[in-house]
């Protein structure tokens, strides 16, 4: 299903509620728990995902990502586990891409072997290496692009023609990019997920989640969302309608500040190396040309050895040192110090993960203030080393 309306007006618009009691100008919010039962076309209850304002954000999100239907979670964590557990039954296999955002990674290390789910990662991204683990049980094929801290990218098209192949369900995290960015549905990758706590919600401060599919898809995910549980309540739903509104002209101010970012970072004399889809320099430009219509806010750097990570997180003044990503406030983090701080040397070695690595969220600040934030912290640093 192709969308005619452009992307600011779907995140205006798309599955809003009329308020047909006051003539408000926005969707009114639903709180009630209990609905009536008889004579009534459908059963609402929050557990089952069909109150009023979740299914009209969950008709966003599809207008968003143009799939037919779509779901709301409590978390991006509850939408990837309960996506995953739909398609994947004891006995069953699936294909991993070897970097994943390490929740994910949590949940099928940790939990798959109880559910008697066998899983295999990818050697790198090239398709050839997704087709390579394909077994005669494997059921899905798992990607992420961009990923995370890396900034990779996966062929879209490529891993979608494997899955129709051999018969699998394709599903993509597609949270770094953002439906602004990308829309996987339109490469035949079957069912989209979301963190919304980042670029859907963009301003810290709400954790929720969203699958993206076709109606039958999505049905069957539903099957087992009910059971699960992982519904958001209708507040932070329509909360997070609010948020998207403005999602389409904060993203795009994003990708506008990151793409001068990487540029002014790569001719940095204390920088090694910056790894953004939208240089010339990335292995994968081209690749993300064809398939992005903007690279993203999300940007990572390696600063020259010597310098102190830490020491230089501590002398930023506007850019905060901060675990989550995708705010409209720029953050920071070293991976090796946080988010792949249990991995060993070797693991993060192998992942191309190094100490002086920086992940950097681009907020909608003025670049120029950004620039300058970087420049006295990197400045800061190298007065401390002599
Ligand atoms: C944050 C994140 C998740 C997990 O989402 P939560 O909302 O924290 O549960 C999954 N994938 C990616 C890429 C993320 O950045």
């Amino acid at each position: 299903m192709k969308n005619k309306l452009g992307i600011n007006t779907r995140c205006a618009h798309a599955g809003e509620l009329k308020d047909t009691q006051f003539k408000g100008a926005i969707s009114p919010l639903y709180m009630s728990t209990s609905y009536a039962f008889e004579d009534v076309e459908v059963k609402r209850y929050p557990r089952y995902f069909n109150t009023p304002n979740q299914v009209a954000l969950a008709k966003k999100m599809a207008a968003l990502e143009n799939g037919e239907a779509a779901l709301i979670f409590g978390s991006g964590m509850a939408a990837v586990s309960t996506a995953m557990l739909a398609f994947l039954h004891s006995g069953d296999h699936v294909v991993l891409q070897n970097t994943l955002y390490g929740g994910t990674r949590n949940l099928i290390v940790e939990e798959f072997k109880k559910y008697g789910i066998s899983y295999s990662f990818t050697k790198d991204l090239k398709p050839e290496s997704f087709e390579a683990e394909i077994k005669e049980n494997t059921k899905v094929i798992y990607i992420e692009t961009p990923s995370n801290p890396l900034l990779t990218i996966t062929d879209l098209n490529a891993v979608s023609k494997i899955a129709k192949k051999h018969g699998l369900v394709s599903m993509i995290d597609n949270t770094f990019a953002s439906p602004v960015n990308q829309n996987p549905i339109d490469f035949g990758i079957d069912v989209v997920i979301h963190s919304a706590t980042k670029y859907m919600g963009g301003h810290s401060d709400i954790l929720a989640g969203t699958v993206i599919s076709s109606e039958e898809h999505i049905d069957t995910i539903f099957q087992l969302a009910k059971n699960f549980g992982g519904s958001l309540s209708d507040y932070t739903v329509w909360l997070l309608e609010r948020s998207i509104k403005t999602m389409g002209i904060r993203v795009k101010a994003q990708n506008k500040n990151a793409k001068k970012l990487a540029k002014y970072l790569e001719k940095h004399e204390d920088v090694e190396r910056v790894y953004y889809p939208g240089l010339k320099s990335h292995p994968d430009h081209e690749l993300a040309k064809s398939q992005m219509r903007g690279f993203g806010g999300m940007l990572s750097f390696e600063l020259k050895e010597g310098i102190n990570a830490s020491l230089f997180q501590k002398k930023l003044k506007l850019i905060k040192p901060s675990m989550s990503l995708a705010g409209v406030e720029s953050t920071i983090l070293s991976p090796t110090l946080t988010s792949h701080a249990l991995l060993s040397d070797e693991e993060r070695a192998s992942q191309g993960i190094k100490d002086g690595l920086m992940r950097f969220s681009v907020g909608i600040e003025e670049k120029e203030d950004l620039i300058a934030d970087l420049e006295q912290a990197l400045e800061a640093v190298k007065e401390l080393k002599v």
